[in-house]
């Protein structure tokens, strides 16, 4: 009867286990059948799936990216060679994540948070996954505050609000570096993070802009996510999204992030790389079919979350290569659509000294406007359509017709307002020296000094302001509108300066 008892469950189970249909098998372990160019397939990794983490037997670690019914595709964040075919490959059943938090401000890294300068361990606050849901329409509020490049052009007239995504875009050595560069170093004055993802960039480029950084006072705000043409596709392919994941953790604490992705042209090369070596389908272009989807999800993670969520705000600022002046290939027109605006750049423009090169006509910022300072707005209408009147009456000077007195003095006007928005590299203004130079160019203050001299009469000027009246720069900074007492101001200050100006060009000649 004992006996009965202790053997009745034994058998109740041999009979329970005898209802399933199954064959035993390890589902978390893997053959590699083939590897070359950063890229392993590998066989029977079951319970693999898109986005985790897997190790291999060597210890090297790489990314799910693809599912197929007998292989699956990885990228490898180490190198070729220490993966042979036939190696064990285990599945993980974690997502990748990056470290994040203060310690990497300041520092040039790797996608995966590892340092390539020589300052020491970095020591992560948390991990963040590098995908990630957007956040939603309900976390969200409308972009509203003004994040200031210290580019006049763009300051002035495509404006831009923390948590936009405007889109750099123009031909080779057109100056988008230098654009989003510059941003990133009149943040110093503002408090917002940078984060910098350089994507498949040259190691001389990298340093360069590491130490113009450092030289304008602006490394210490900004964390340098670095990858190189030579290295694992992988982690050339996961850089912007780890650059995001890295901006979202300081977004969530409140704080603005602007992010930089320098530029999705060569991440989306890299993703084609990656899909034809693993066989996907090409699409147009020979790009995969997901390469919209990729870039789209990437950018809809900038966001102004609302008050309830903290008020931080991630602002991406996407870069994008175009050929020969063509913006209507596959990936710049993927990234028109995904973005809020886009800043032009123009190879002729540059060309001919007009730098920053950026094409007024063809550049937008479709709701960074809102969030543009009054005093800004109040100078800024004026501005844009003196330029345009101006472009229009300079076809005609180009055939040599007779031009009346009023349109003789618009194209005046218009070519000391073309002088203005030349601006050299890394030569940021803040908004309220901005606001001052567009109100003497609209007020036809400059119109009395021959073009090449306006430049240096507005920098004498607003050197003069802050020797003699920095209250008055003082008063707009904080106020950011053109009340009667200051325009008031900037005209008796003027007159006074005029003078000043005046003898002191006659005793330099
Ligand atoms: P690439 O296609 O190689 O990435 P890019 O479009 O990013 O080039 P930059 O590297 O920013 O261009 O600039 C190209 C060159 O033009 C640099 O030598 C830079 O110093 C110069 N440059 C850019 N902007 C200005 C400016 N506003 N004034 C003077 N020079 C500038
Ligand atoms: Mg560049």
């Amino acid at each position: 009867m004992r006996e009965e008892i202790l053997r009745f469950p034994i058998e109740r189970i041999e009979e329970k286990l005898k209802e399933y249909d199954f064959s035993p098998r390890i589902s978390n372990i893997g053959y590699v059948k083939s590897v070359g160019d950063g890229v392993v397939q590998a066989t029977l990794l079951n319970s693999a799936f898109v986005g985790e983490m897997v190790v291999f037997e060597s210890g090297v670690e790489g990314l799910v990216l693809s599912l197929k019914e007998d292989t699956v595709g990885i990228v490898l964040f180490g190198k070729d060679e220490y993966v042979k075919e036939g190696d064990i490959v285990y599945s993980t059943g974690k997502i990748l994540q990056v470290p994040v938090g203060r310690g990497y401000l300041g520092r040039v890294i790797d996608p995966l948070g590892d340092p390539l300068d020589d300052g020491g361990p970095i020591f992560p606050e948390r991990y963040m996954p590098v995908d990630r849901e957007a956040p939603s329409i309900f976390d969200r509020e409308p972009v509203k505050e003004p994040l200031y490049t210290g580019i006049r052009t763009i300051d002035a007239l495509i404006p831009i609000g923390h948590g936009q995504r405007e889109l750099i875009l123009g031909d080779r050595q057109t100056g988008k570096t230098t654009i989003a560069i510059d941003t990133i170093i009149n943040q110093k004055n503002y408090g917002t993070i940078c984060i910098y993802v350089a994507i498949a960039q040259k190691r001389t480029n990298i340093a360069r802009l590491v130490q113009t950084l450092r030289e304008y006072d602006a490394l210490s705000h900004t964390i340098v996510i670095a990858t190189f043409p030579d290295e694992a596709p992988a982690l050339r392919y996961i850089a912007p999204m780890a650059g995001c994941a890295m901006g979202e953790y300081f977004m969530h604490q409140g704080e603005k992030v602007l992010v930089v992705y320098d530029d999705l042209t060569k991440h989306a090369n890299t993703y084609r790389e990656i899909a034809l070596l693993l066989r996907r389908t090409p699409g147009r272009e020979a790009y995969p079919g997901d390469i919209f989807y990729l870039h789209a999800h990437l950018l809809e993670r900038a966001a102004k979350l609302n008050k309830r969520l903290g008020g931080g705000a991630l602002t991406a600022l996407p870069i994008a290569e175009t050929l020969a002046g063509e913006i209507a290939t596959y990936i710049p027109t993927n990234l028109i659509s995904i973005t809020d605006g886009q800043i032009y750049l123009d190879t002729s423009l540059f060309n001919s000294g007009i730098r920053p090169a950026i094409n007024v006509g063809l550049s937008v910022s479709r709701v960074g406007g809102s969030a543009q300072p009054r005093g800004m707005r109040q100078v800024a209408g004026r501005l844009r359509l003196d330029l345009a009147q101006y472009r229009e009456y300079a076809m005609f000077l180009e055939f040599g017709t007779e031009l009346d007195m009023a349109t003789q003095k618009k194209i005046e006007r218009g070519k000391r307002i073309e002088e203005i928005l030349k601006q050299g590299a890394h030569e940021v203004q803040p908004i309220e020296e901005q606001i001052i130079t567009f109100y003497l160019a609209n007020g036809g203050f400059l119109d009395s000094y021959p073009v090449e001299k306006v430049k240096d009469v507005v920098v004498k000027y607003i050197a003069y302001l802050k020797l003699k009246a920095s209250s008055l720069l003082v008063l707009l900074r904080q106020q950011l509108e053109l009340s009667d007492q200051i325009i008031y101001q900037l005209h008796t200050t003027f007159q006074e300066f005029q003078k000043e100006y005046a003898n002191l060009t006659t005793t330099q000649a």
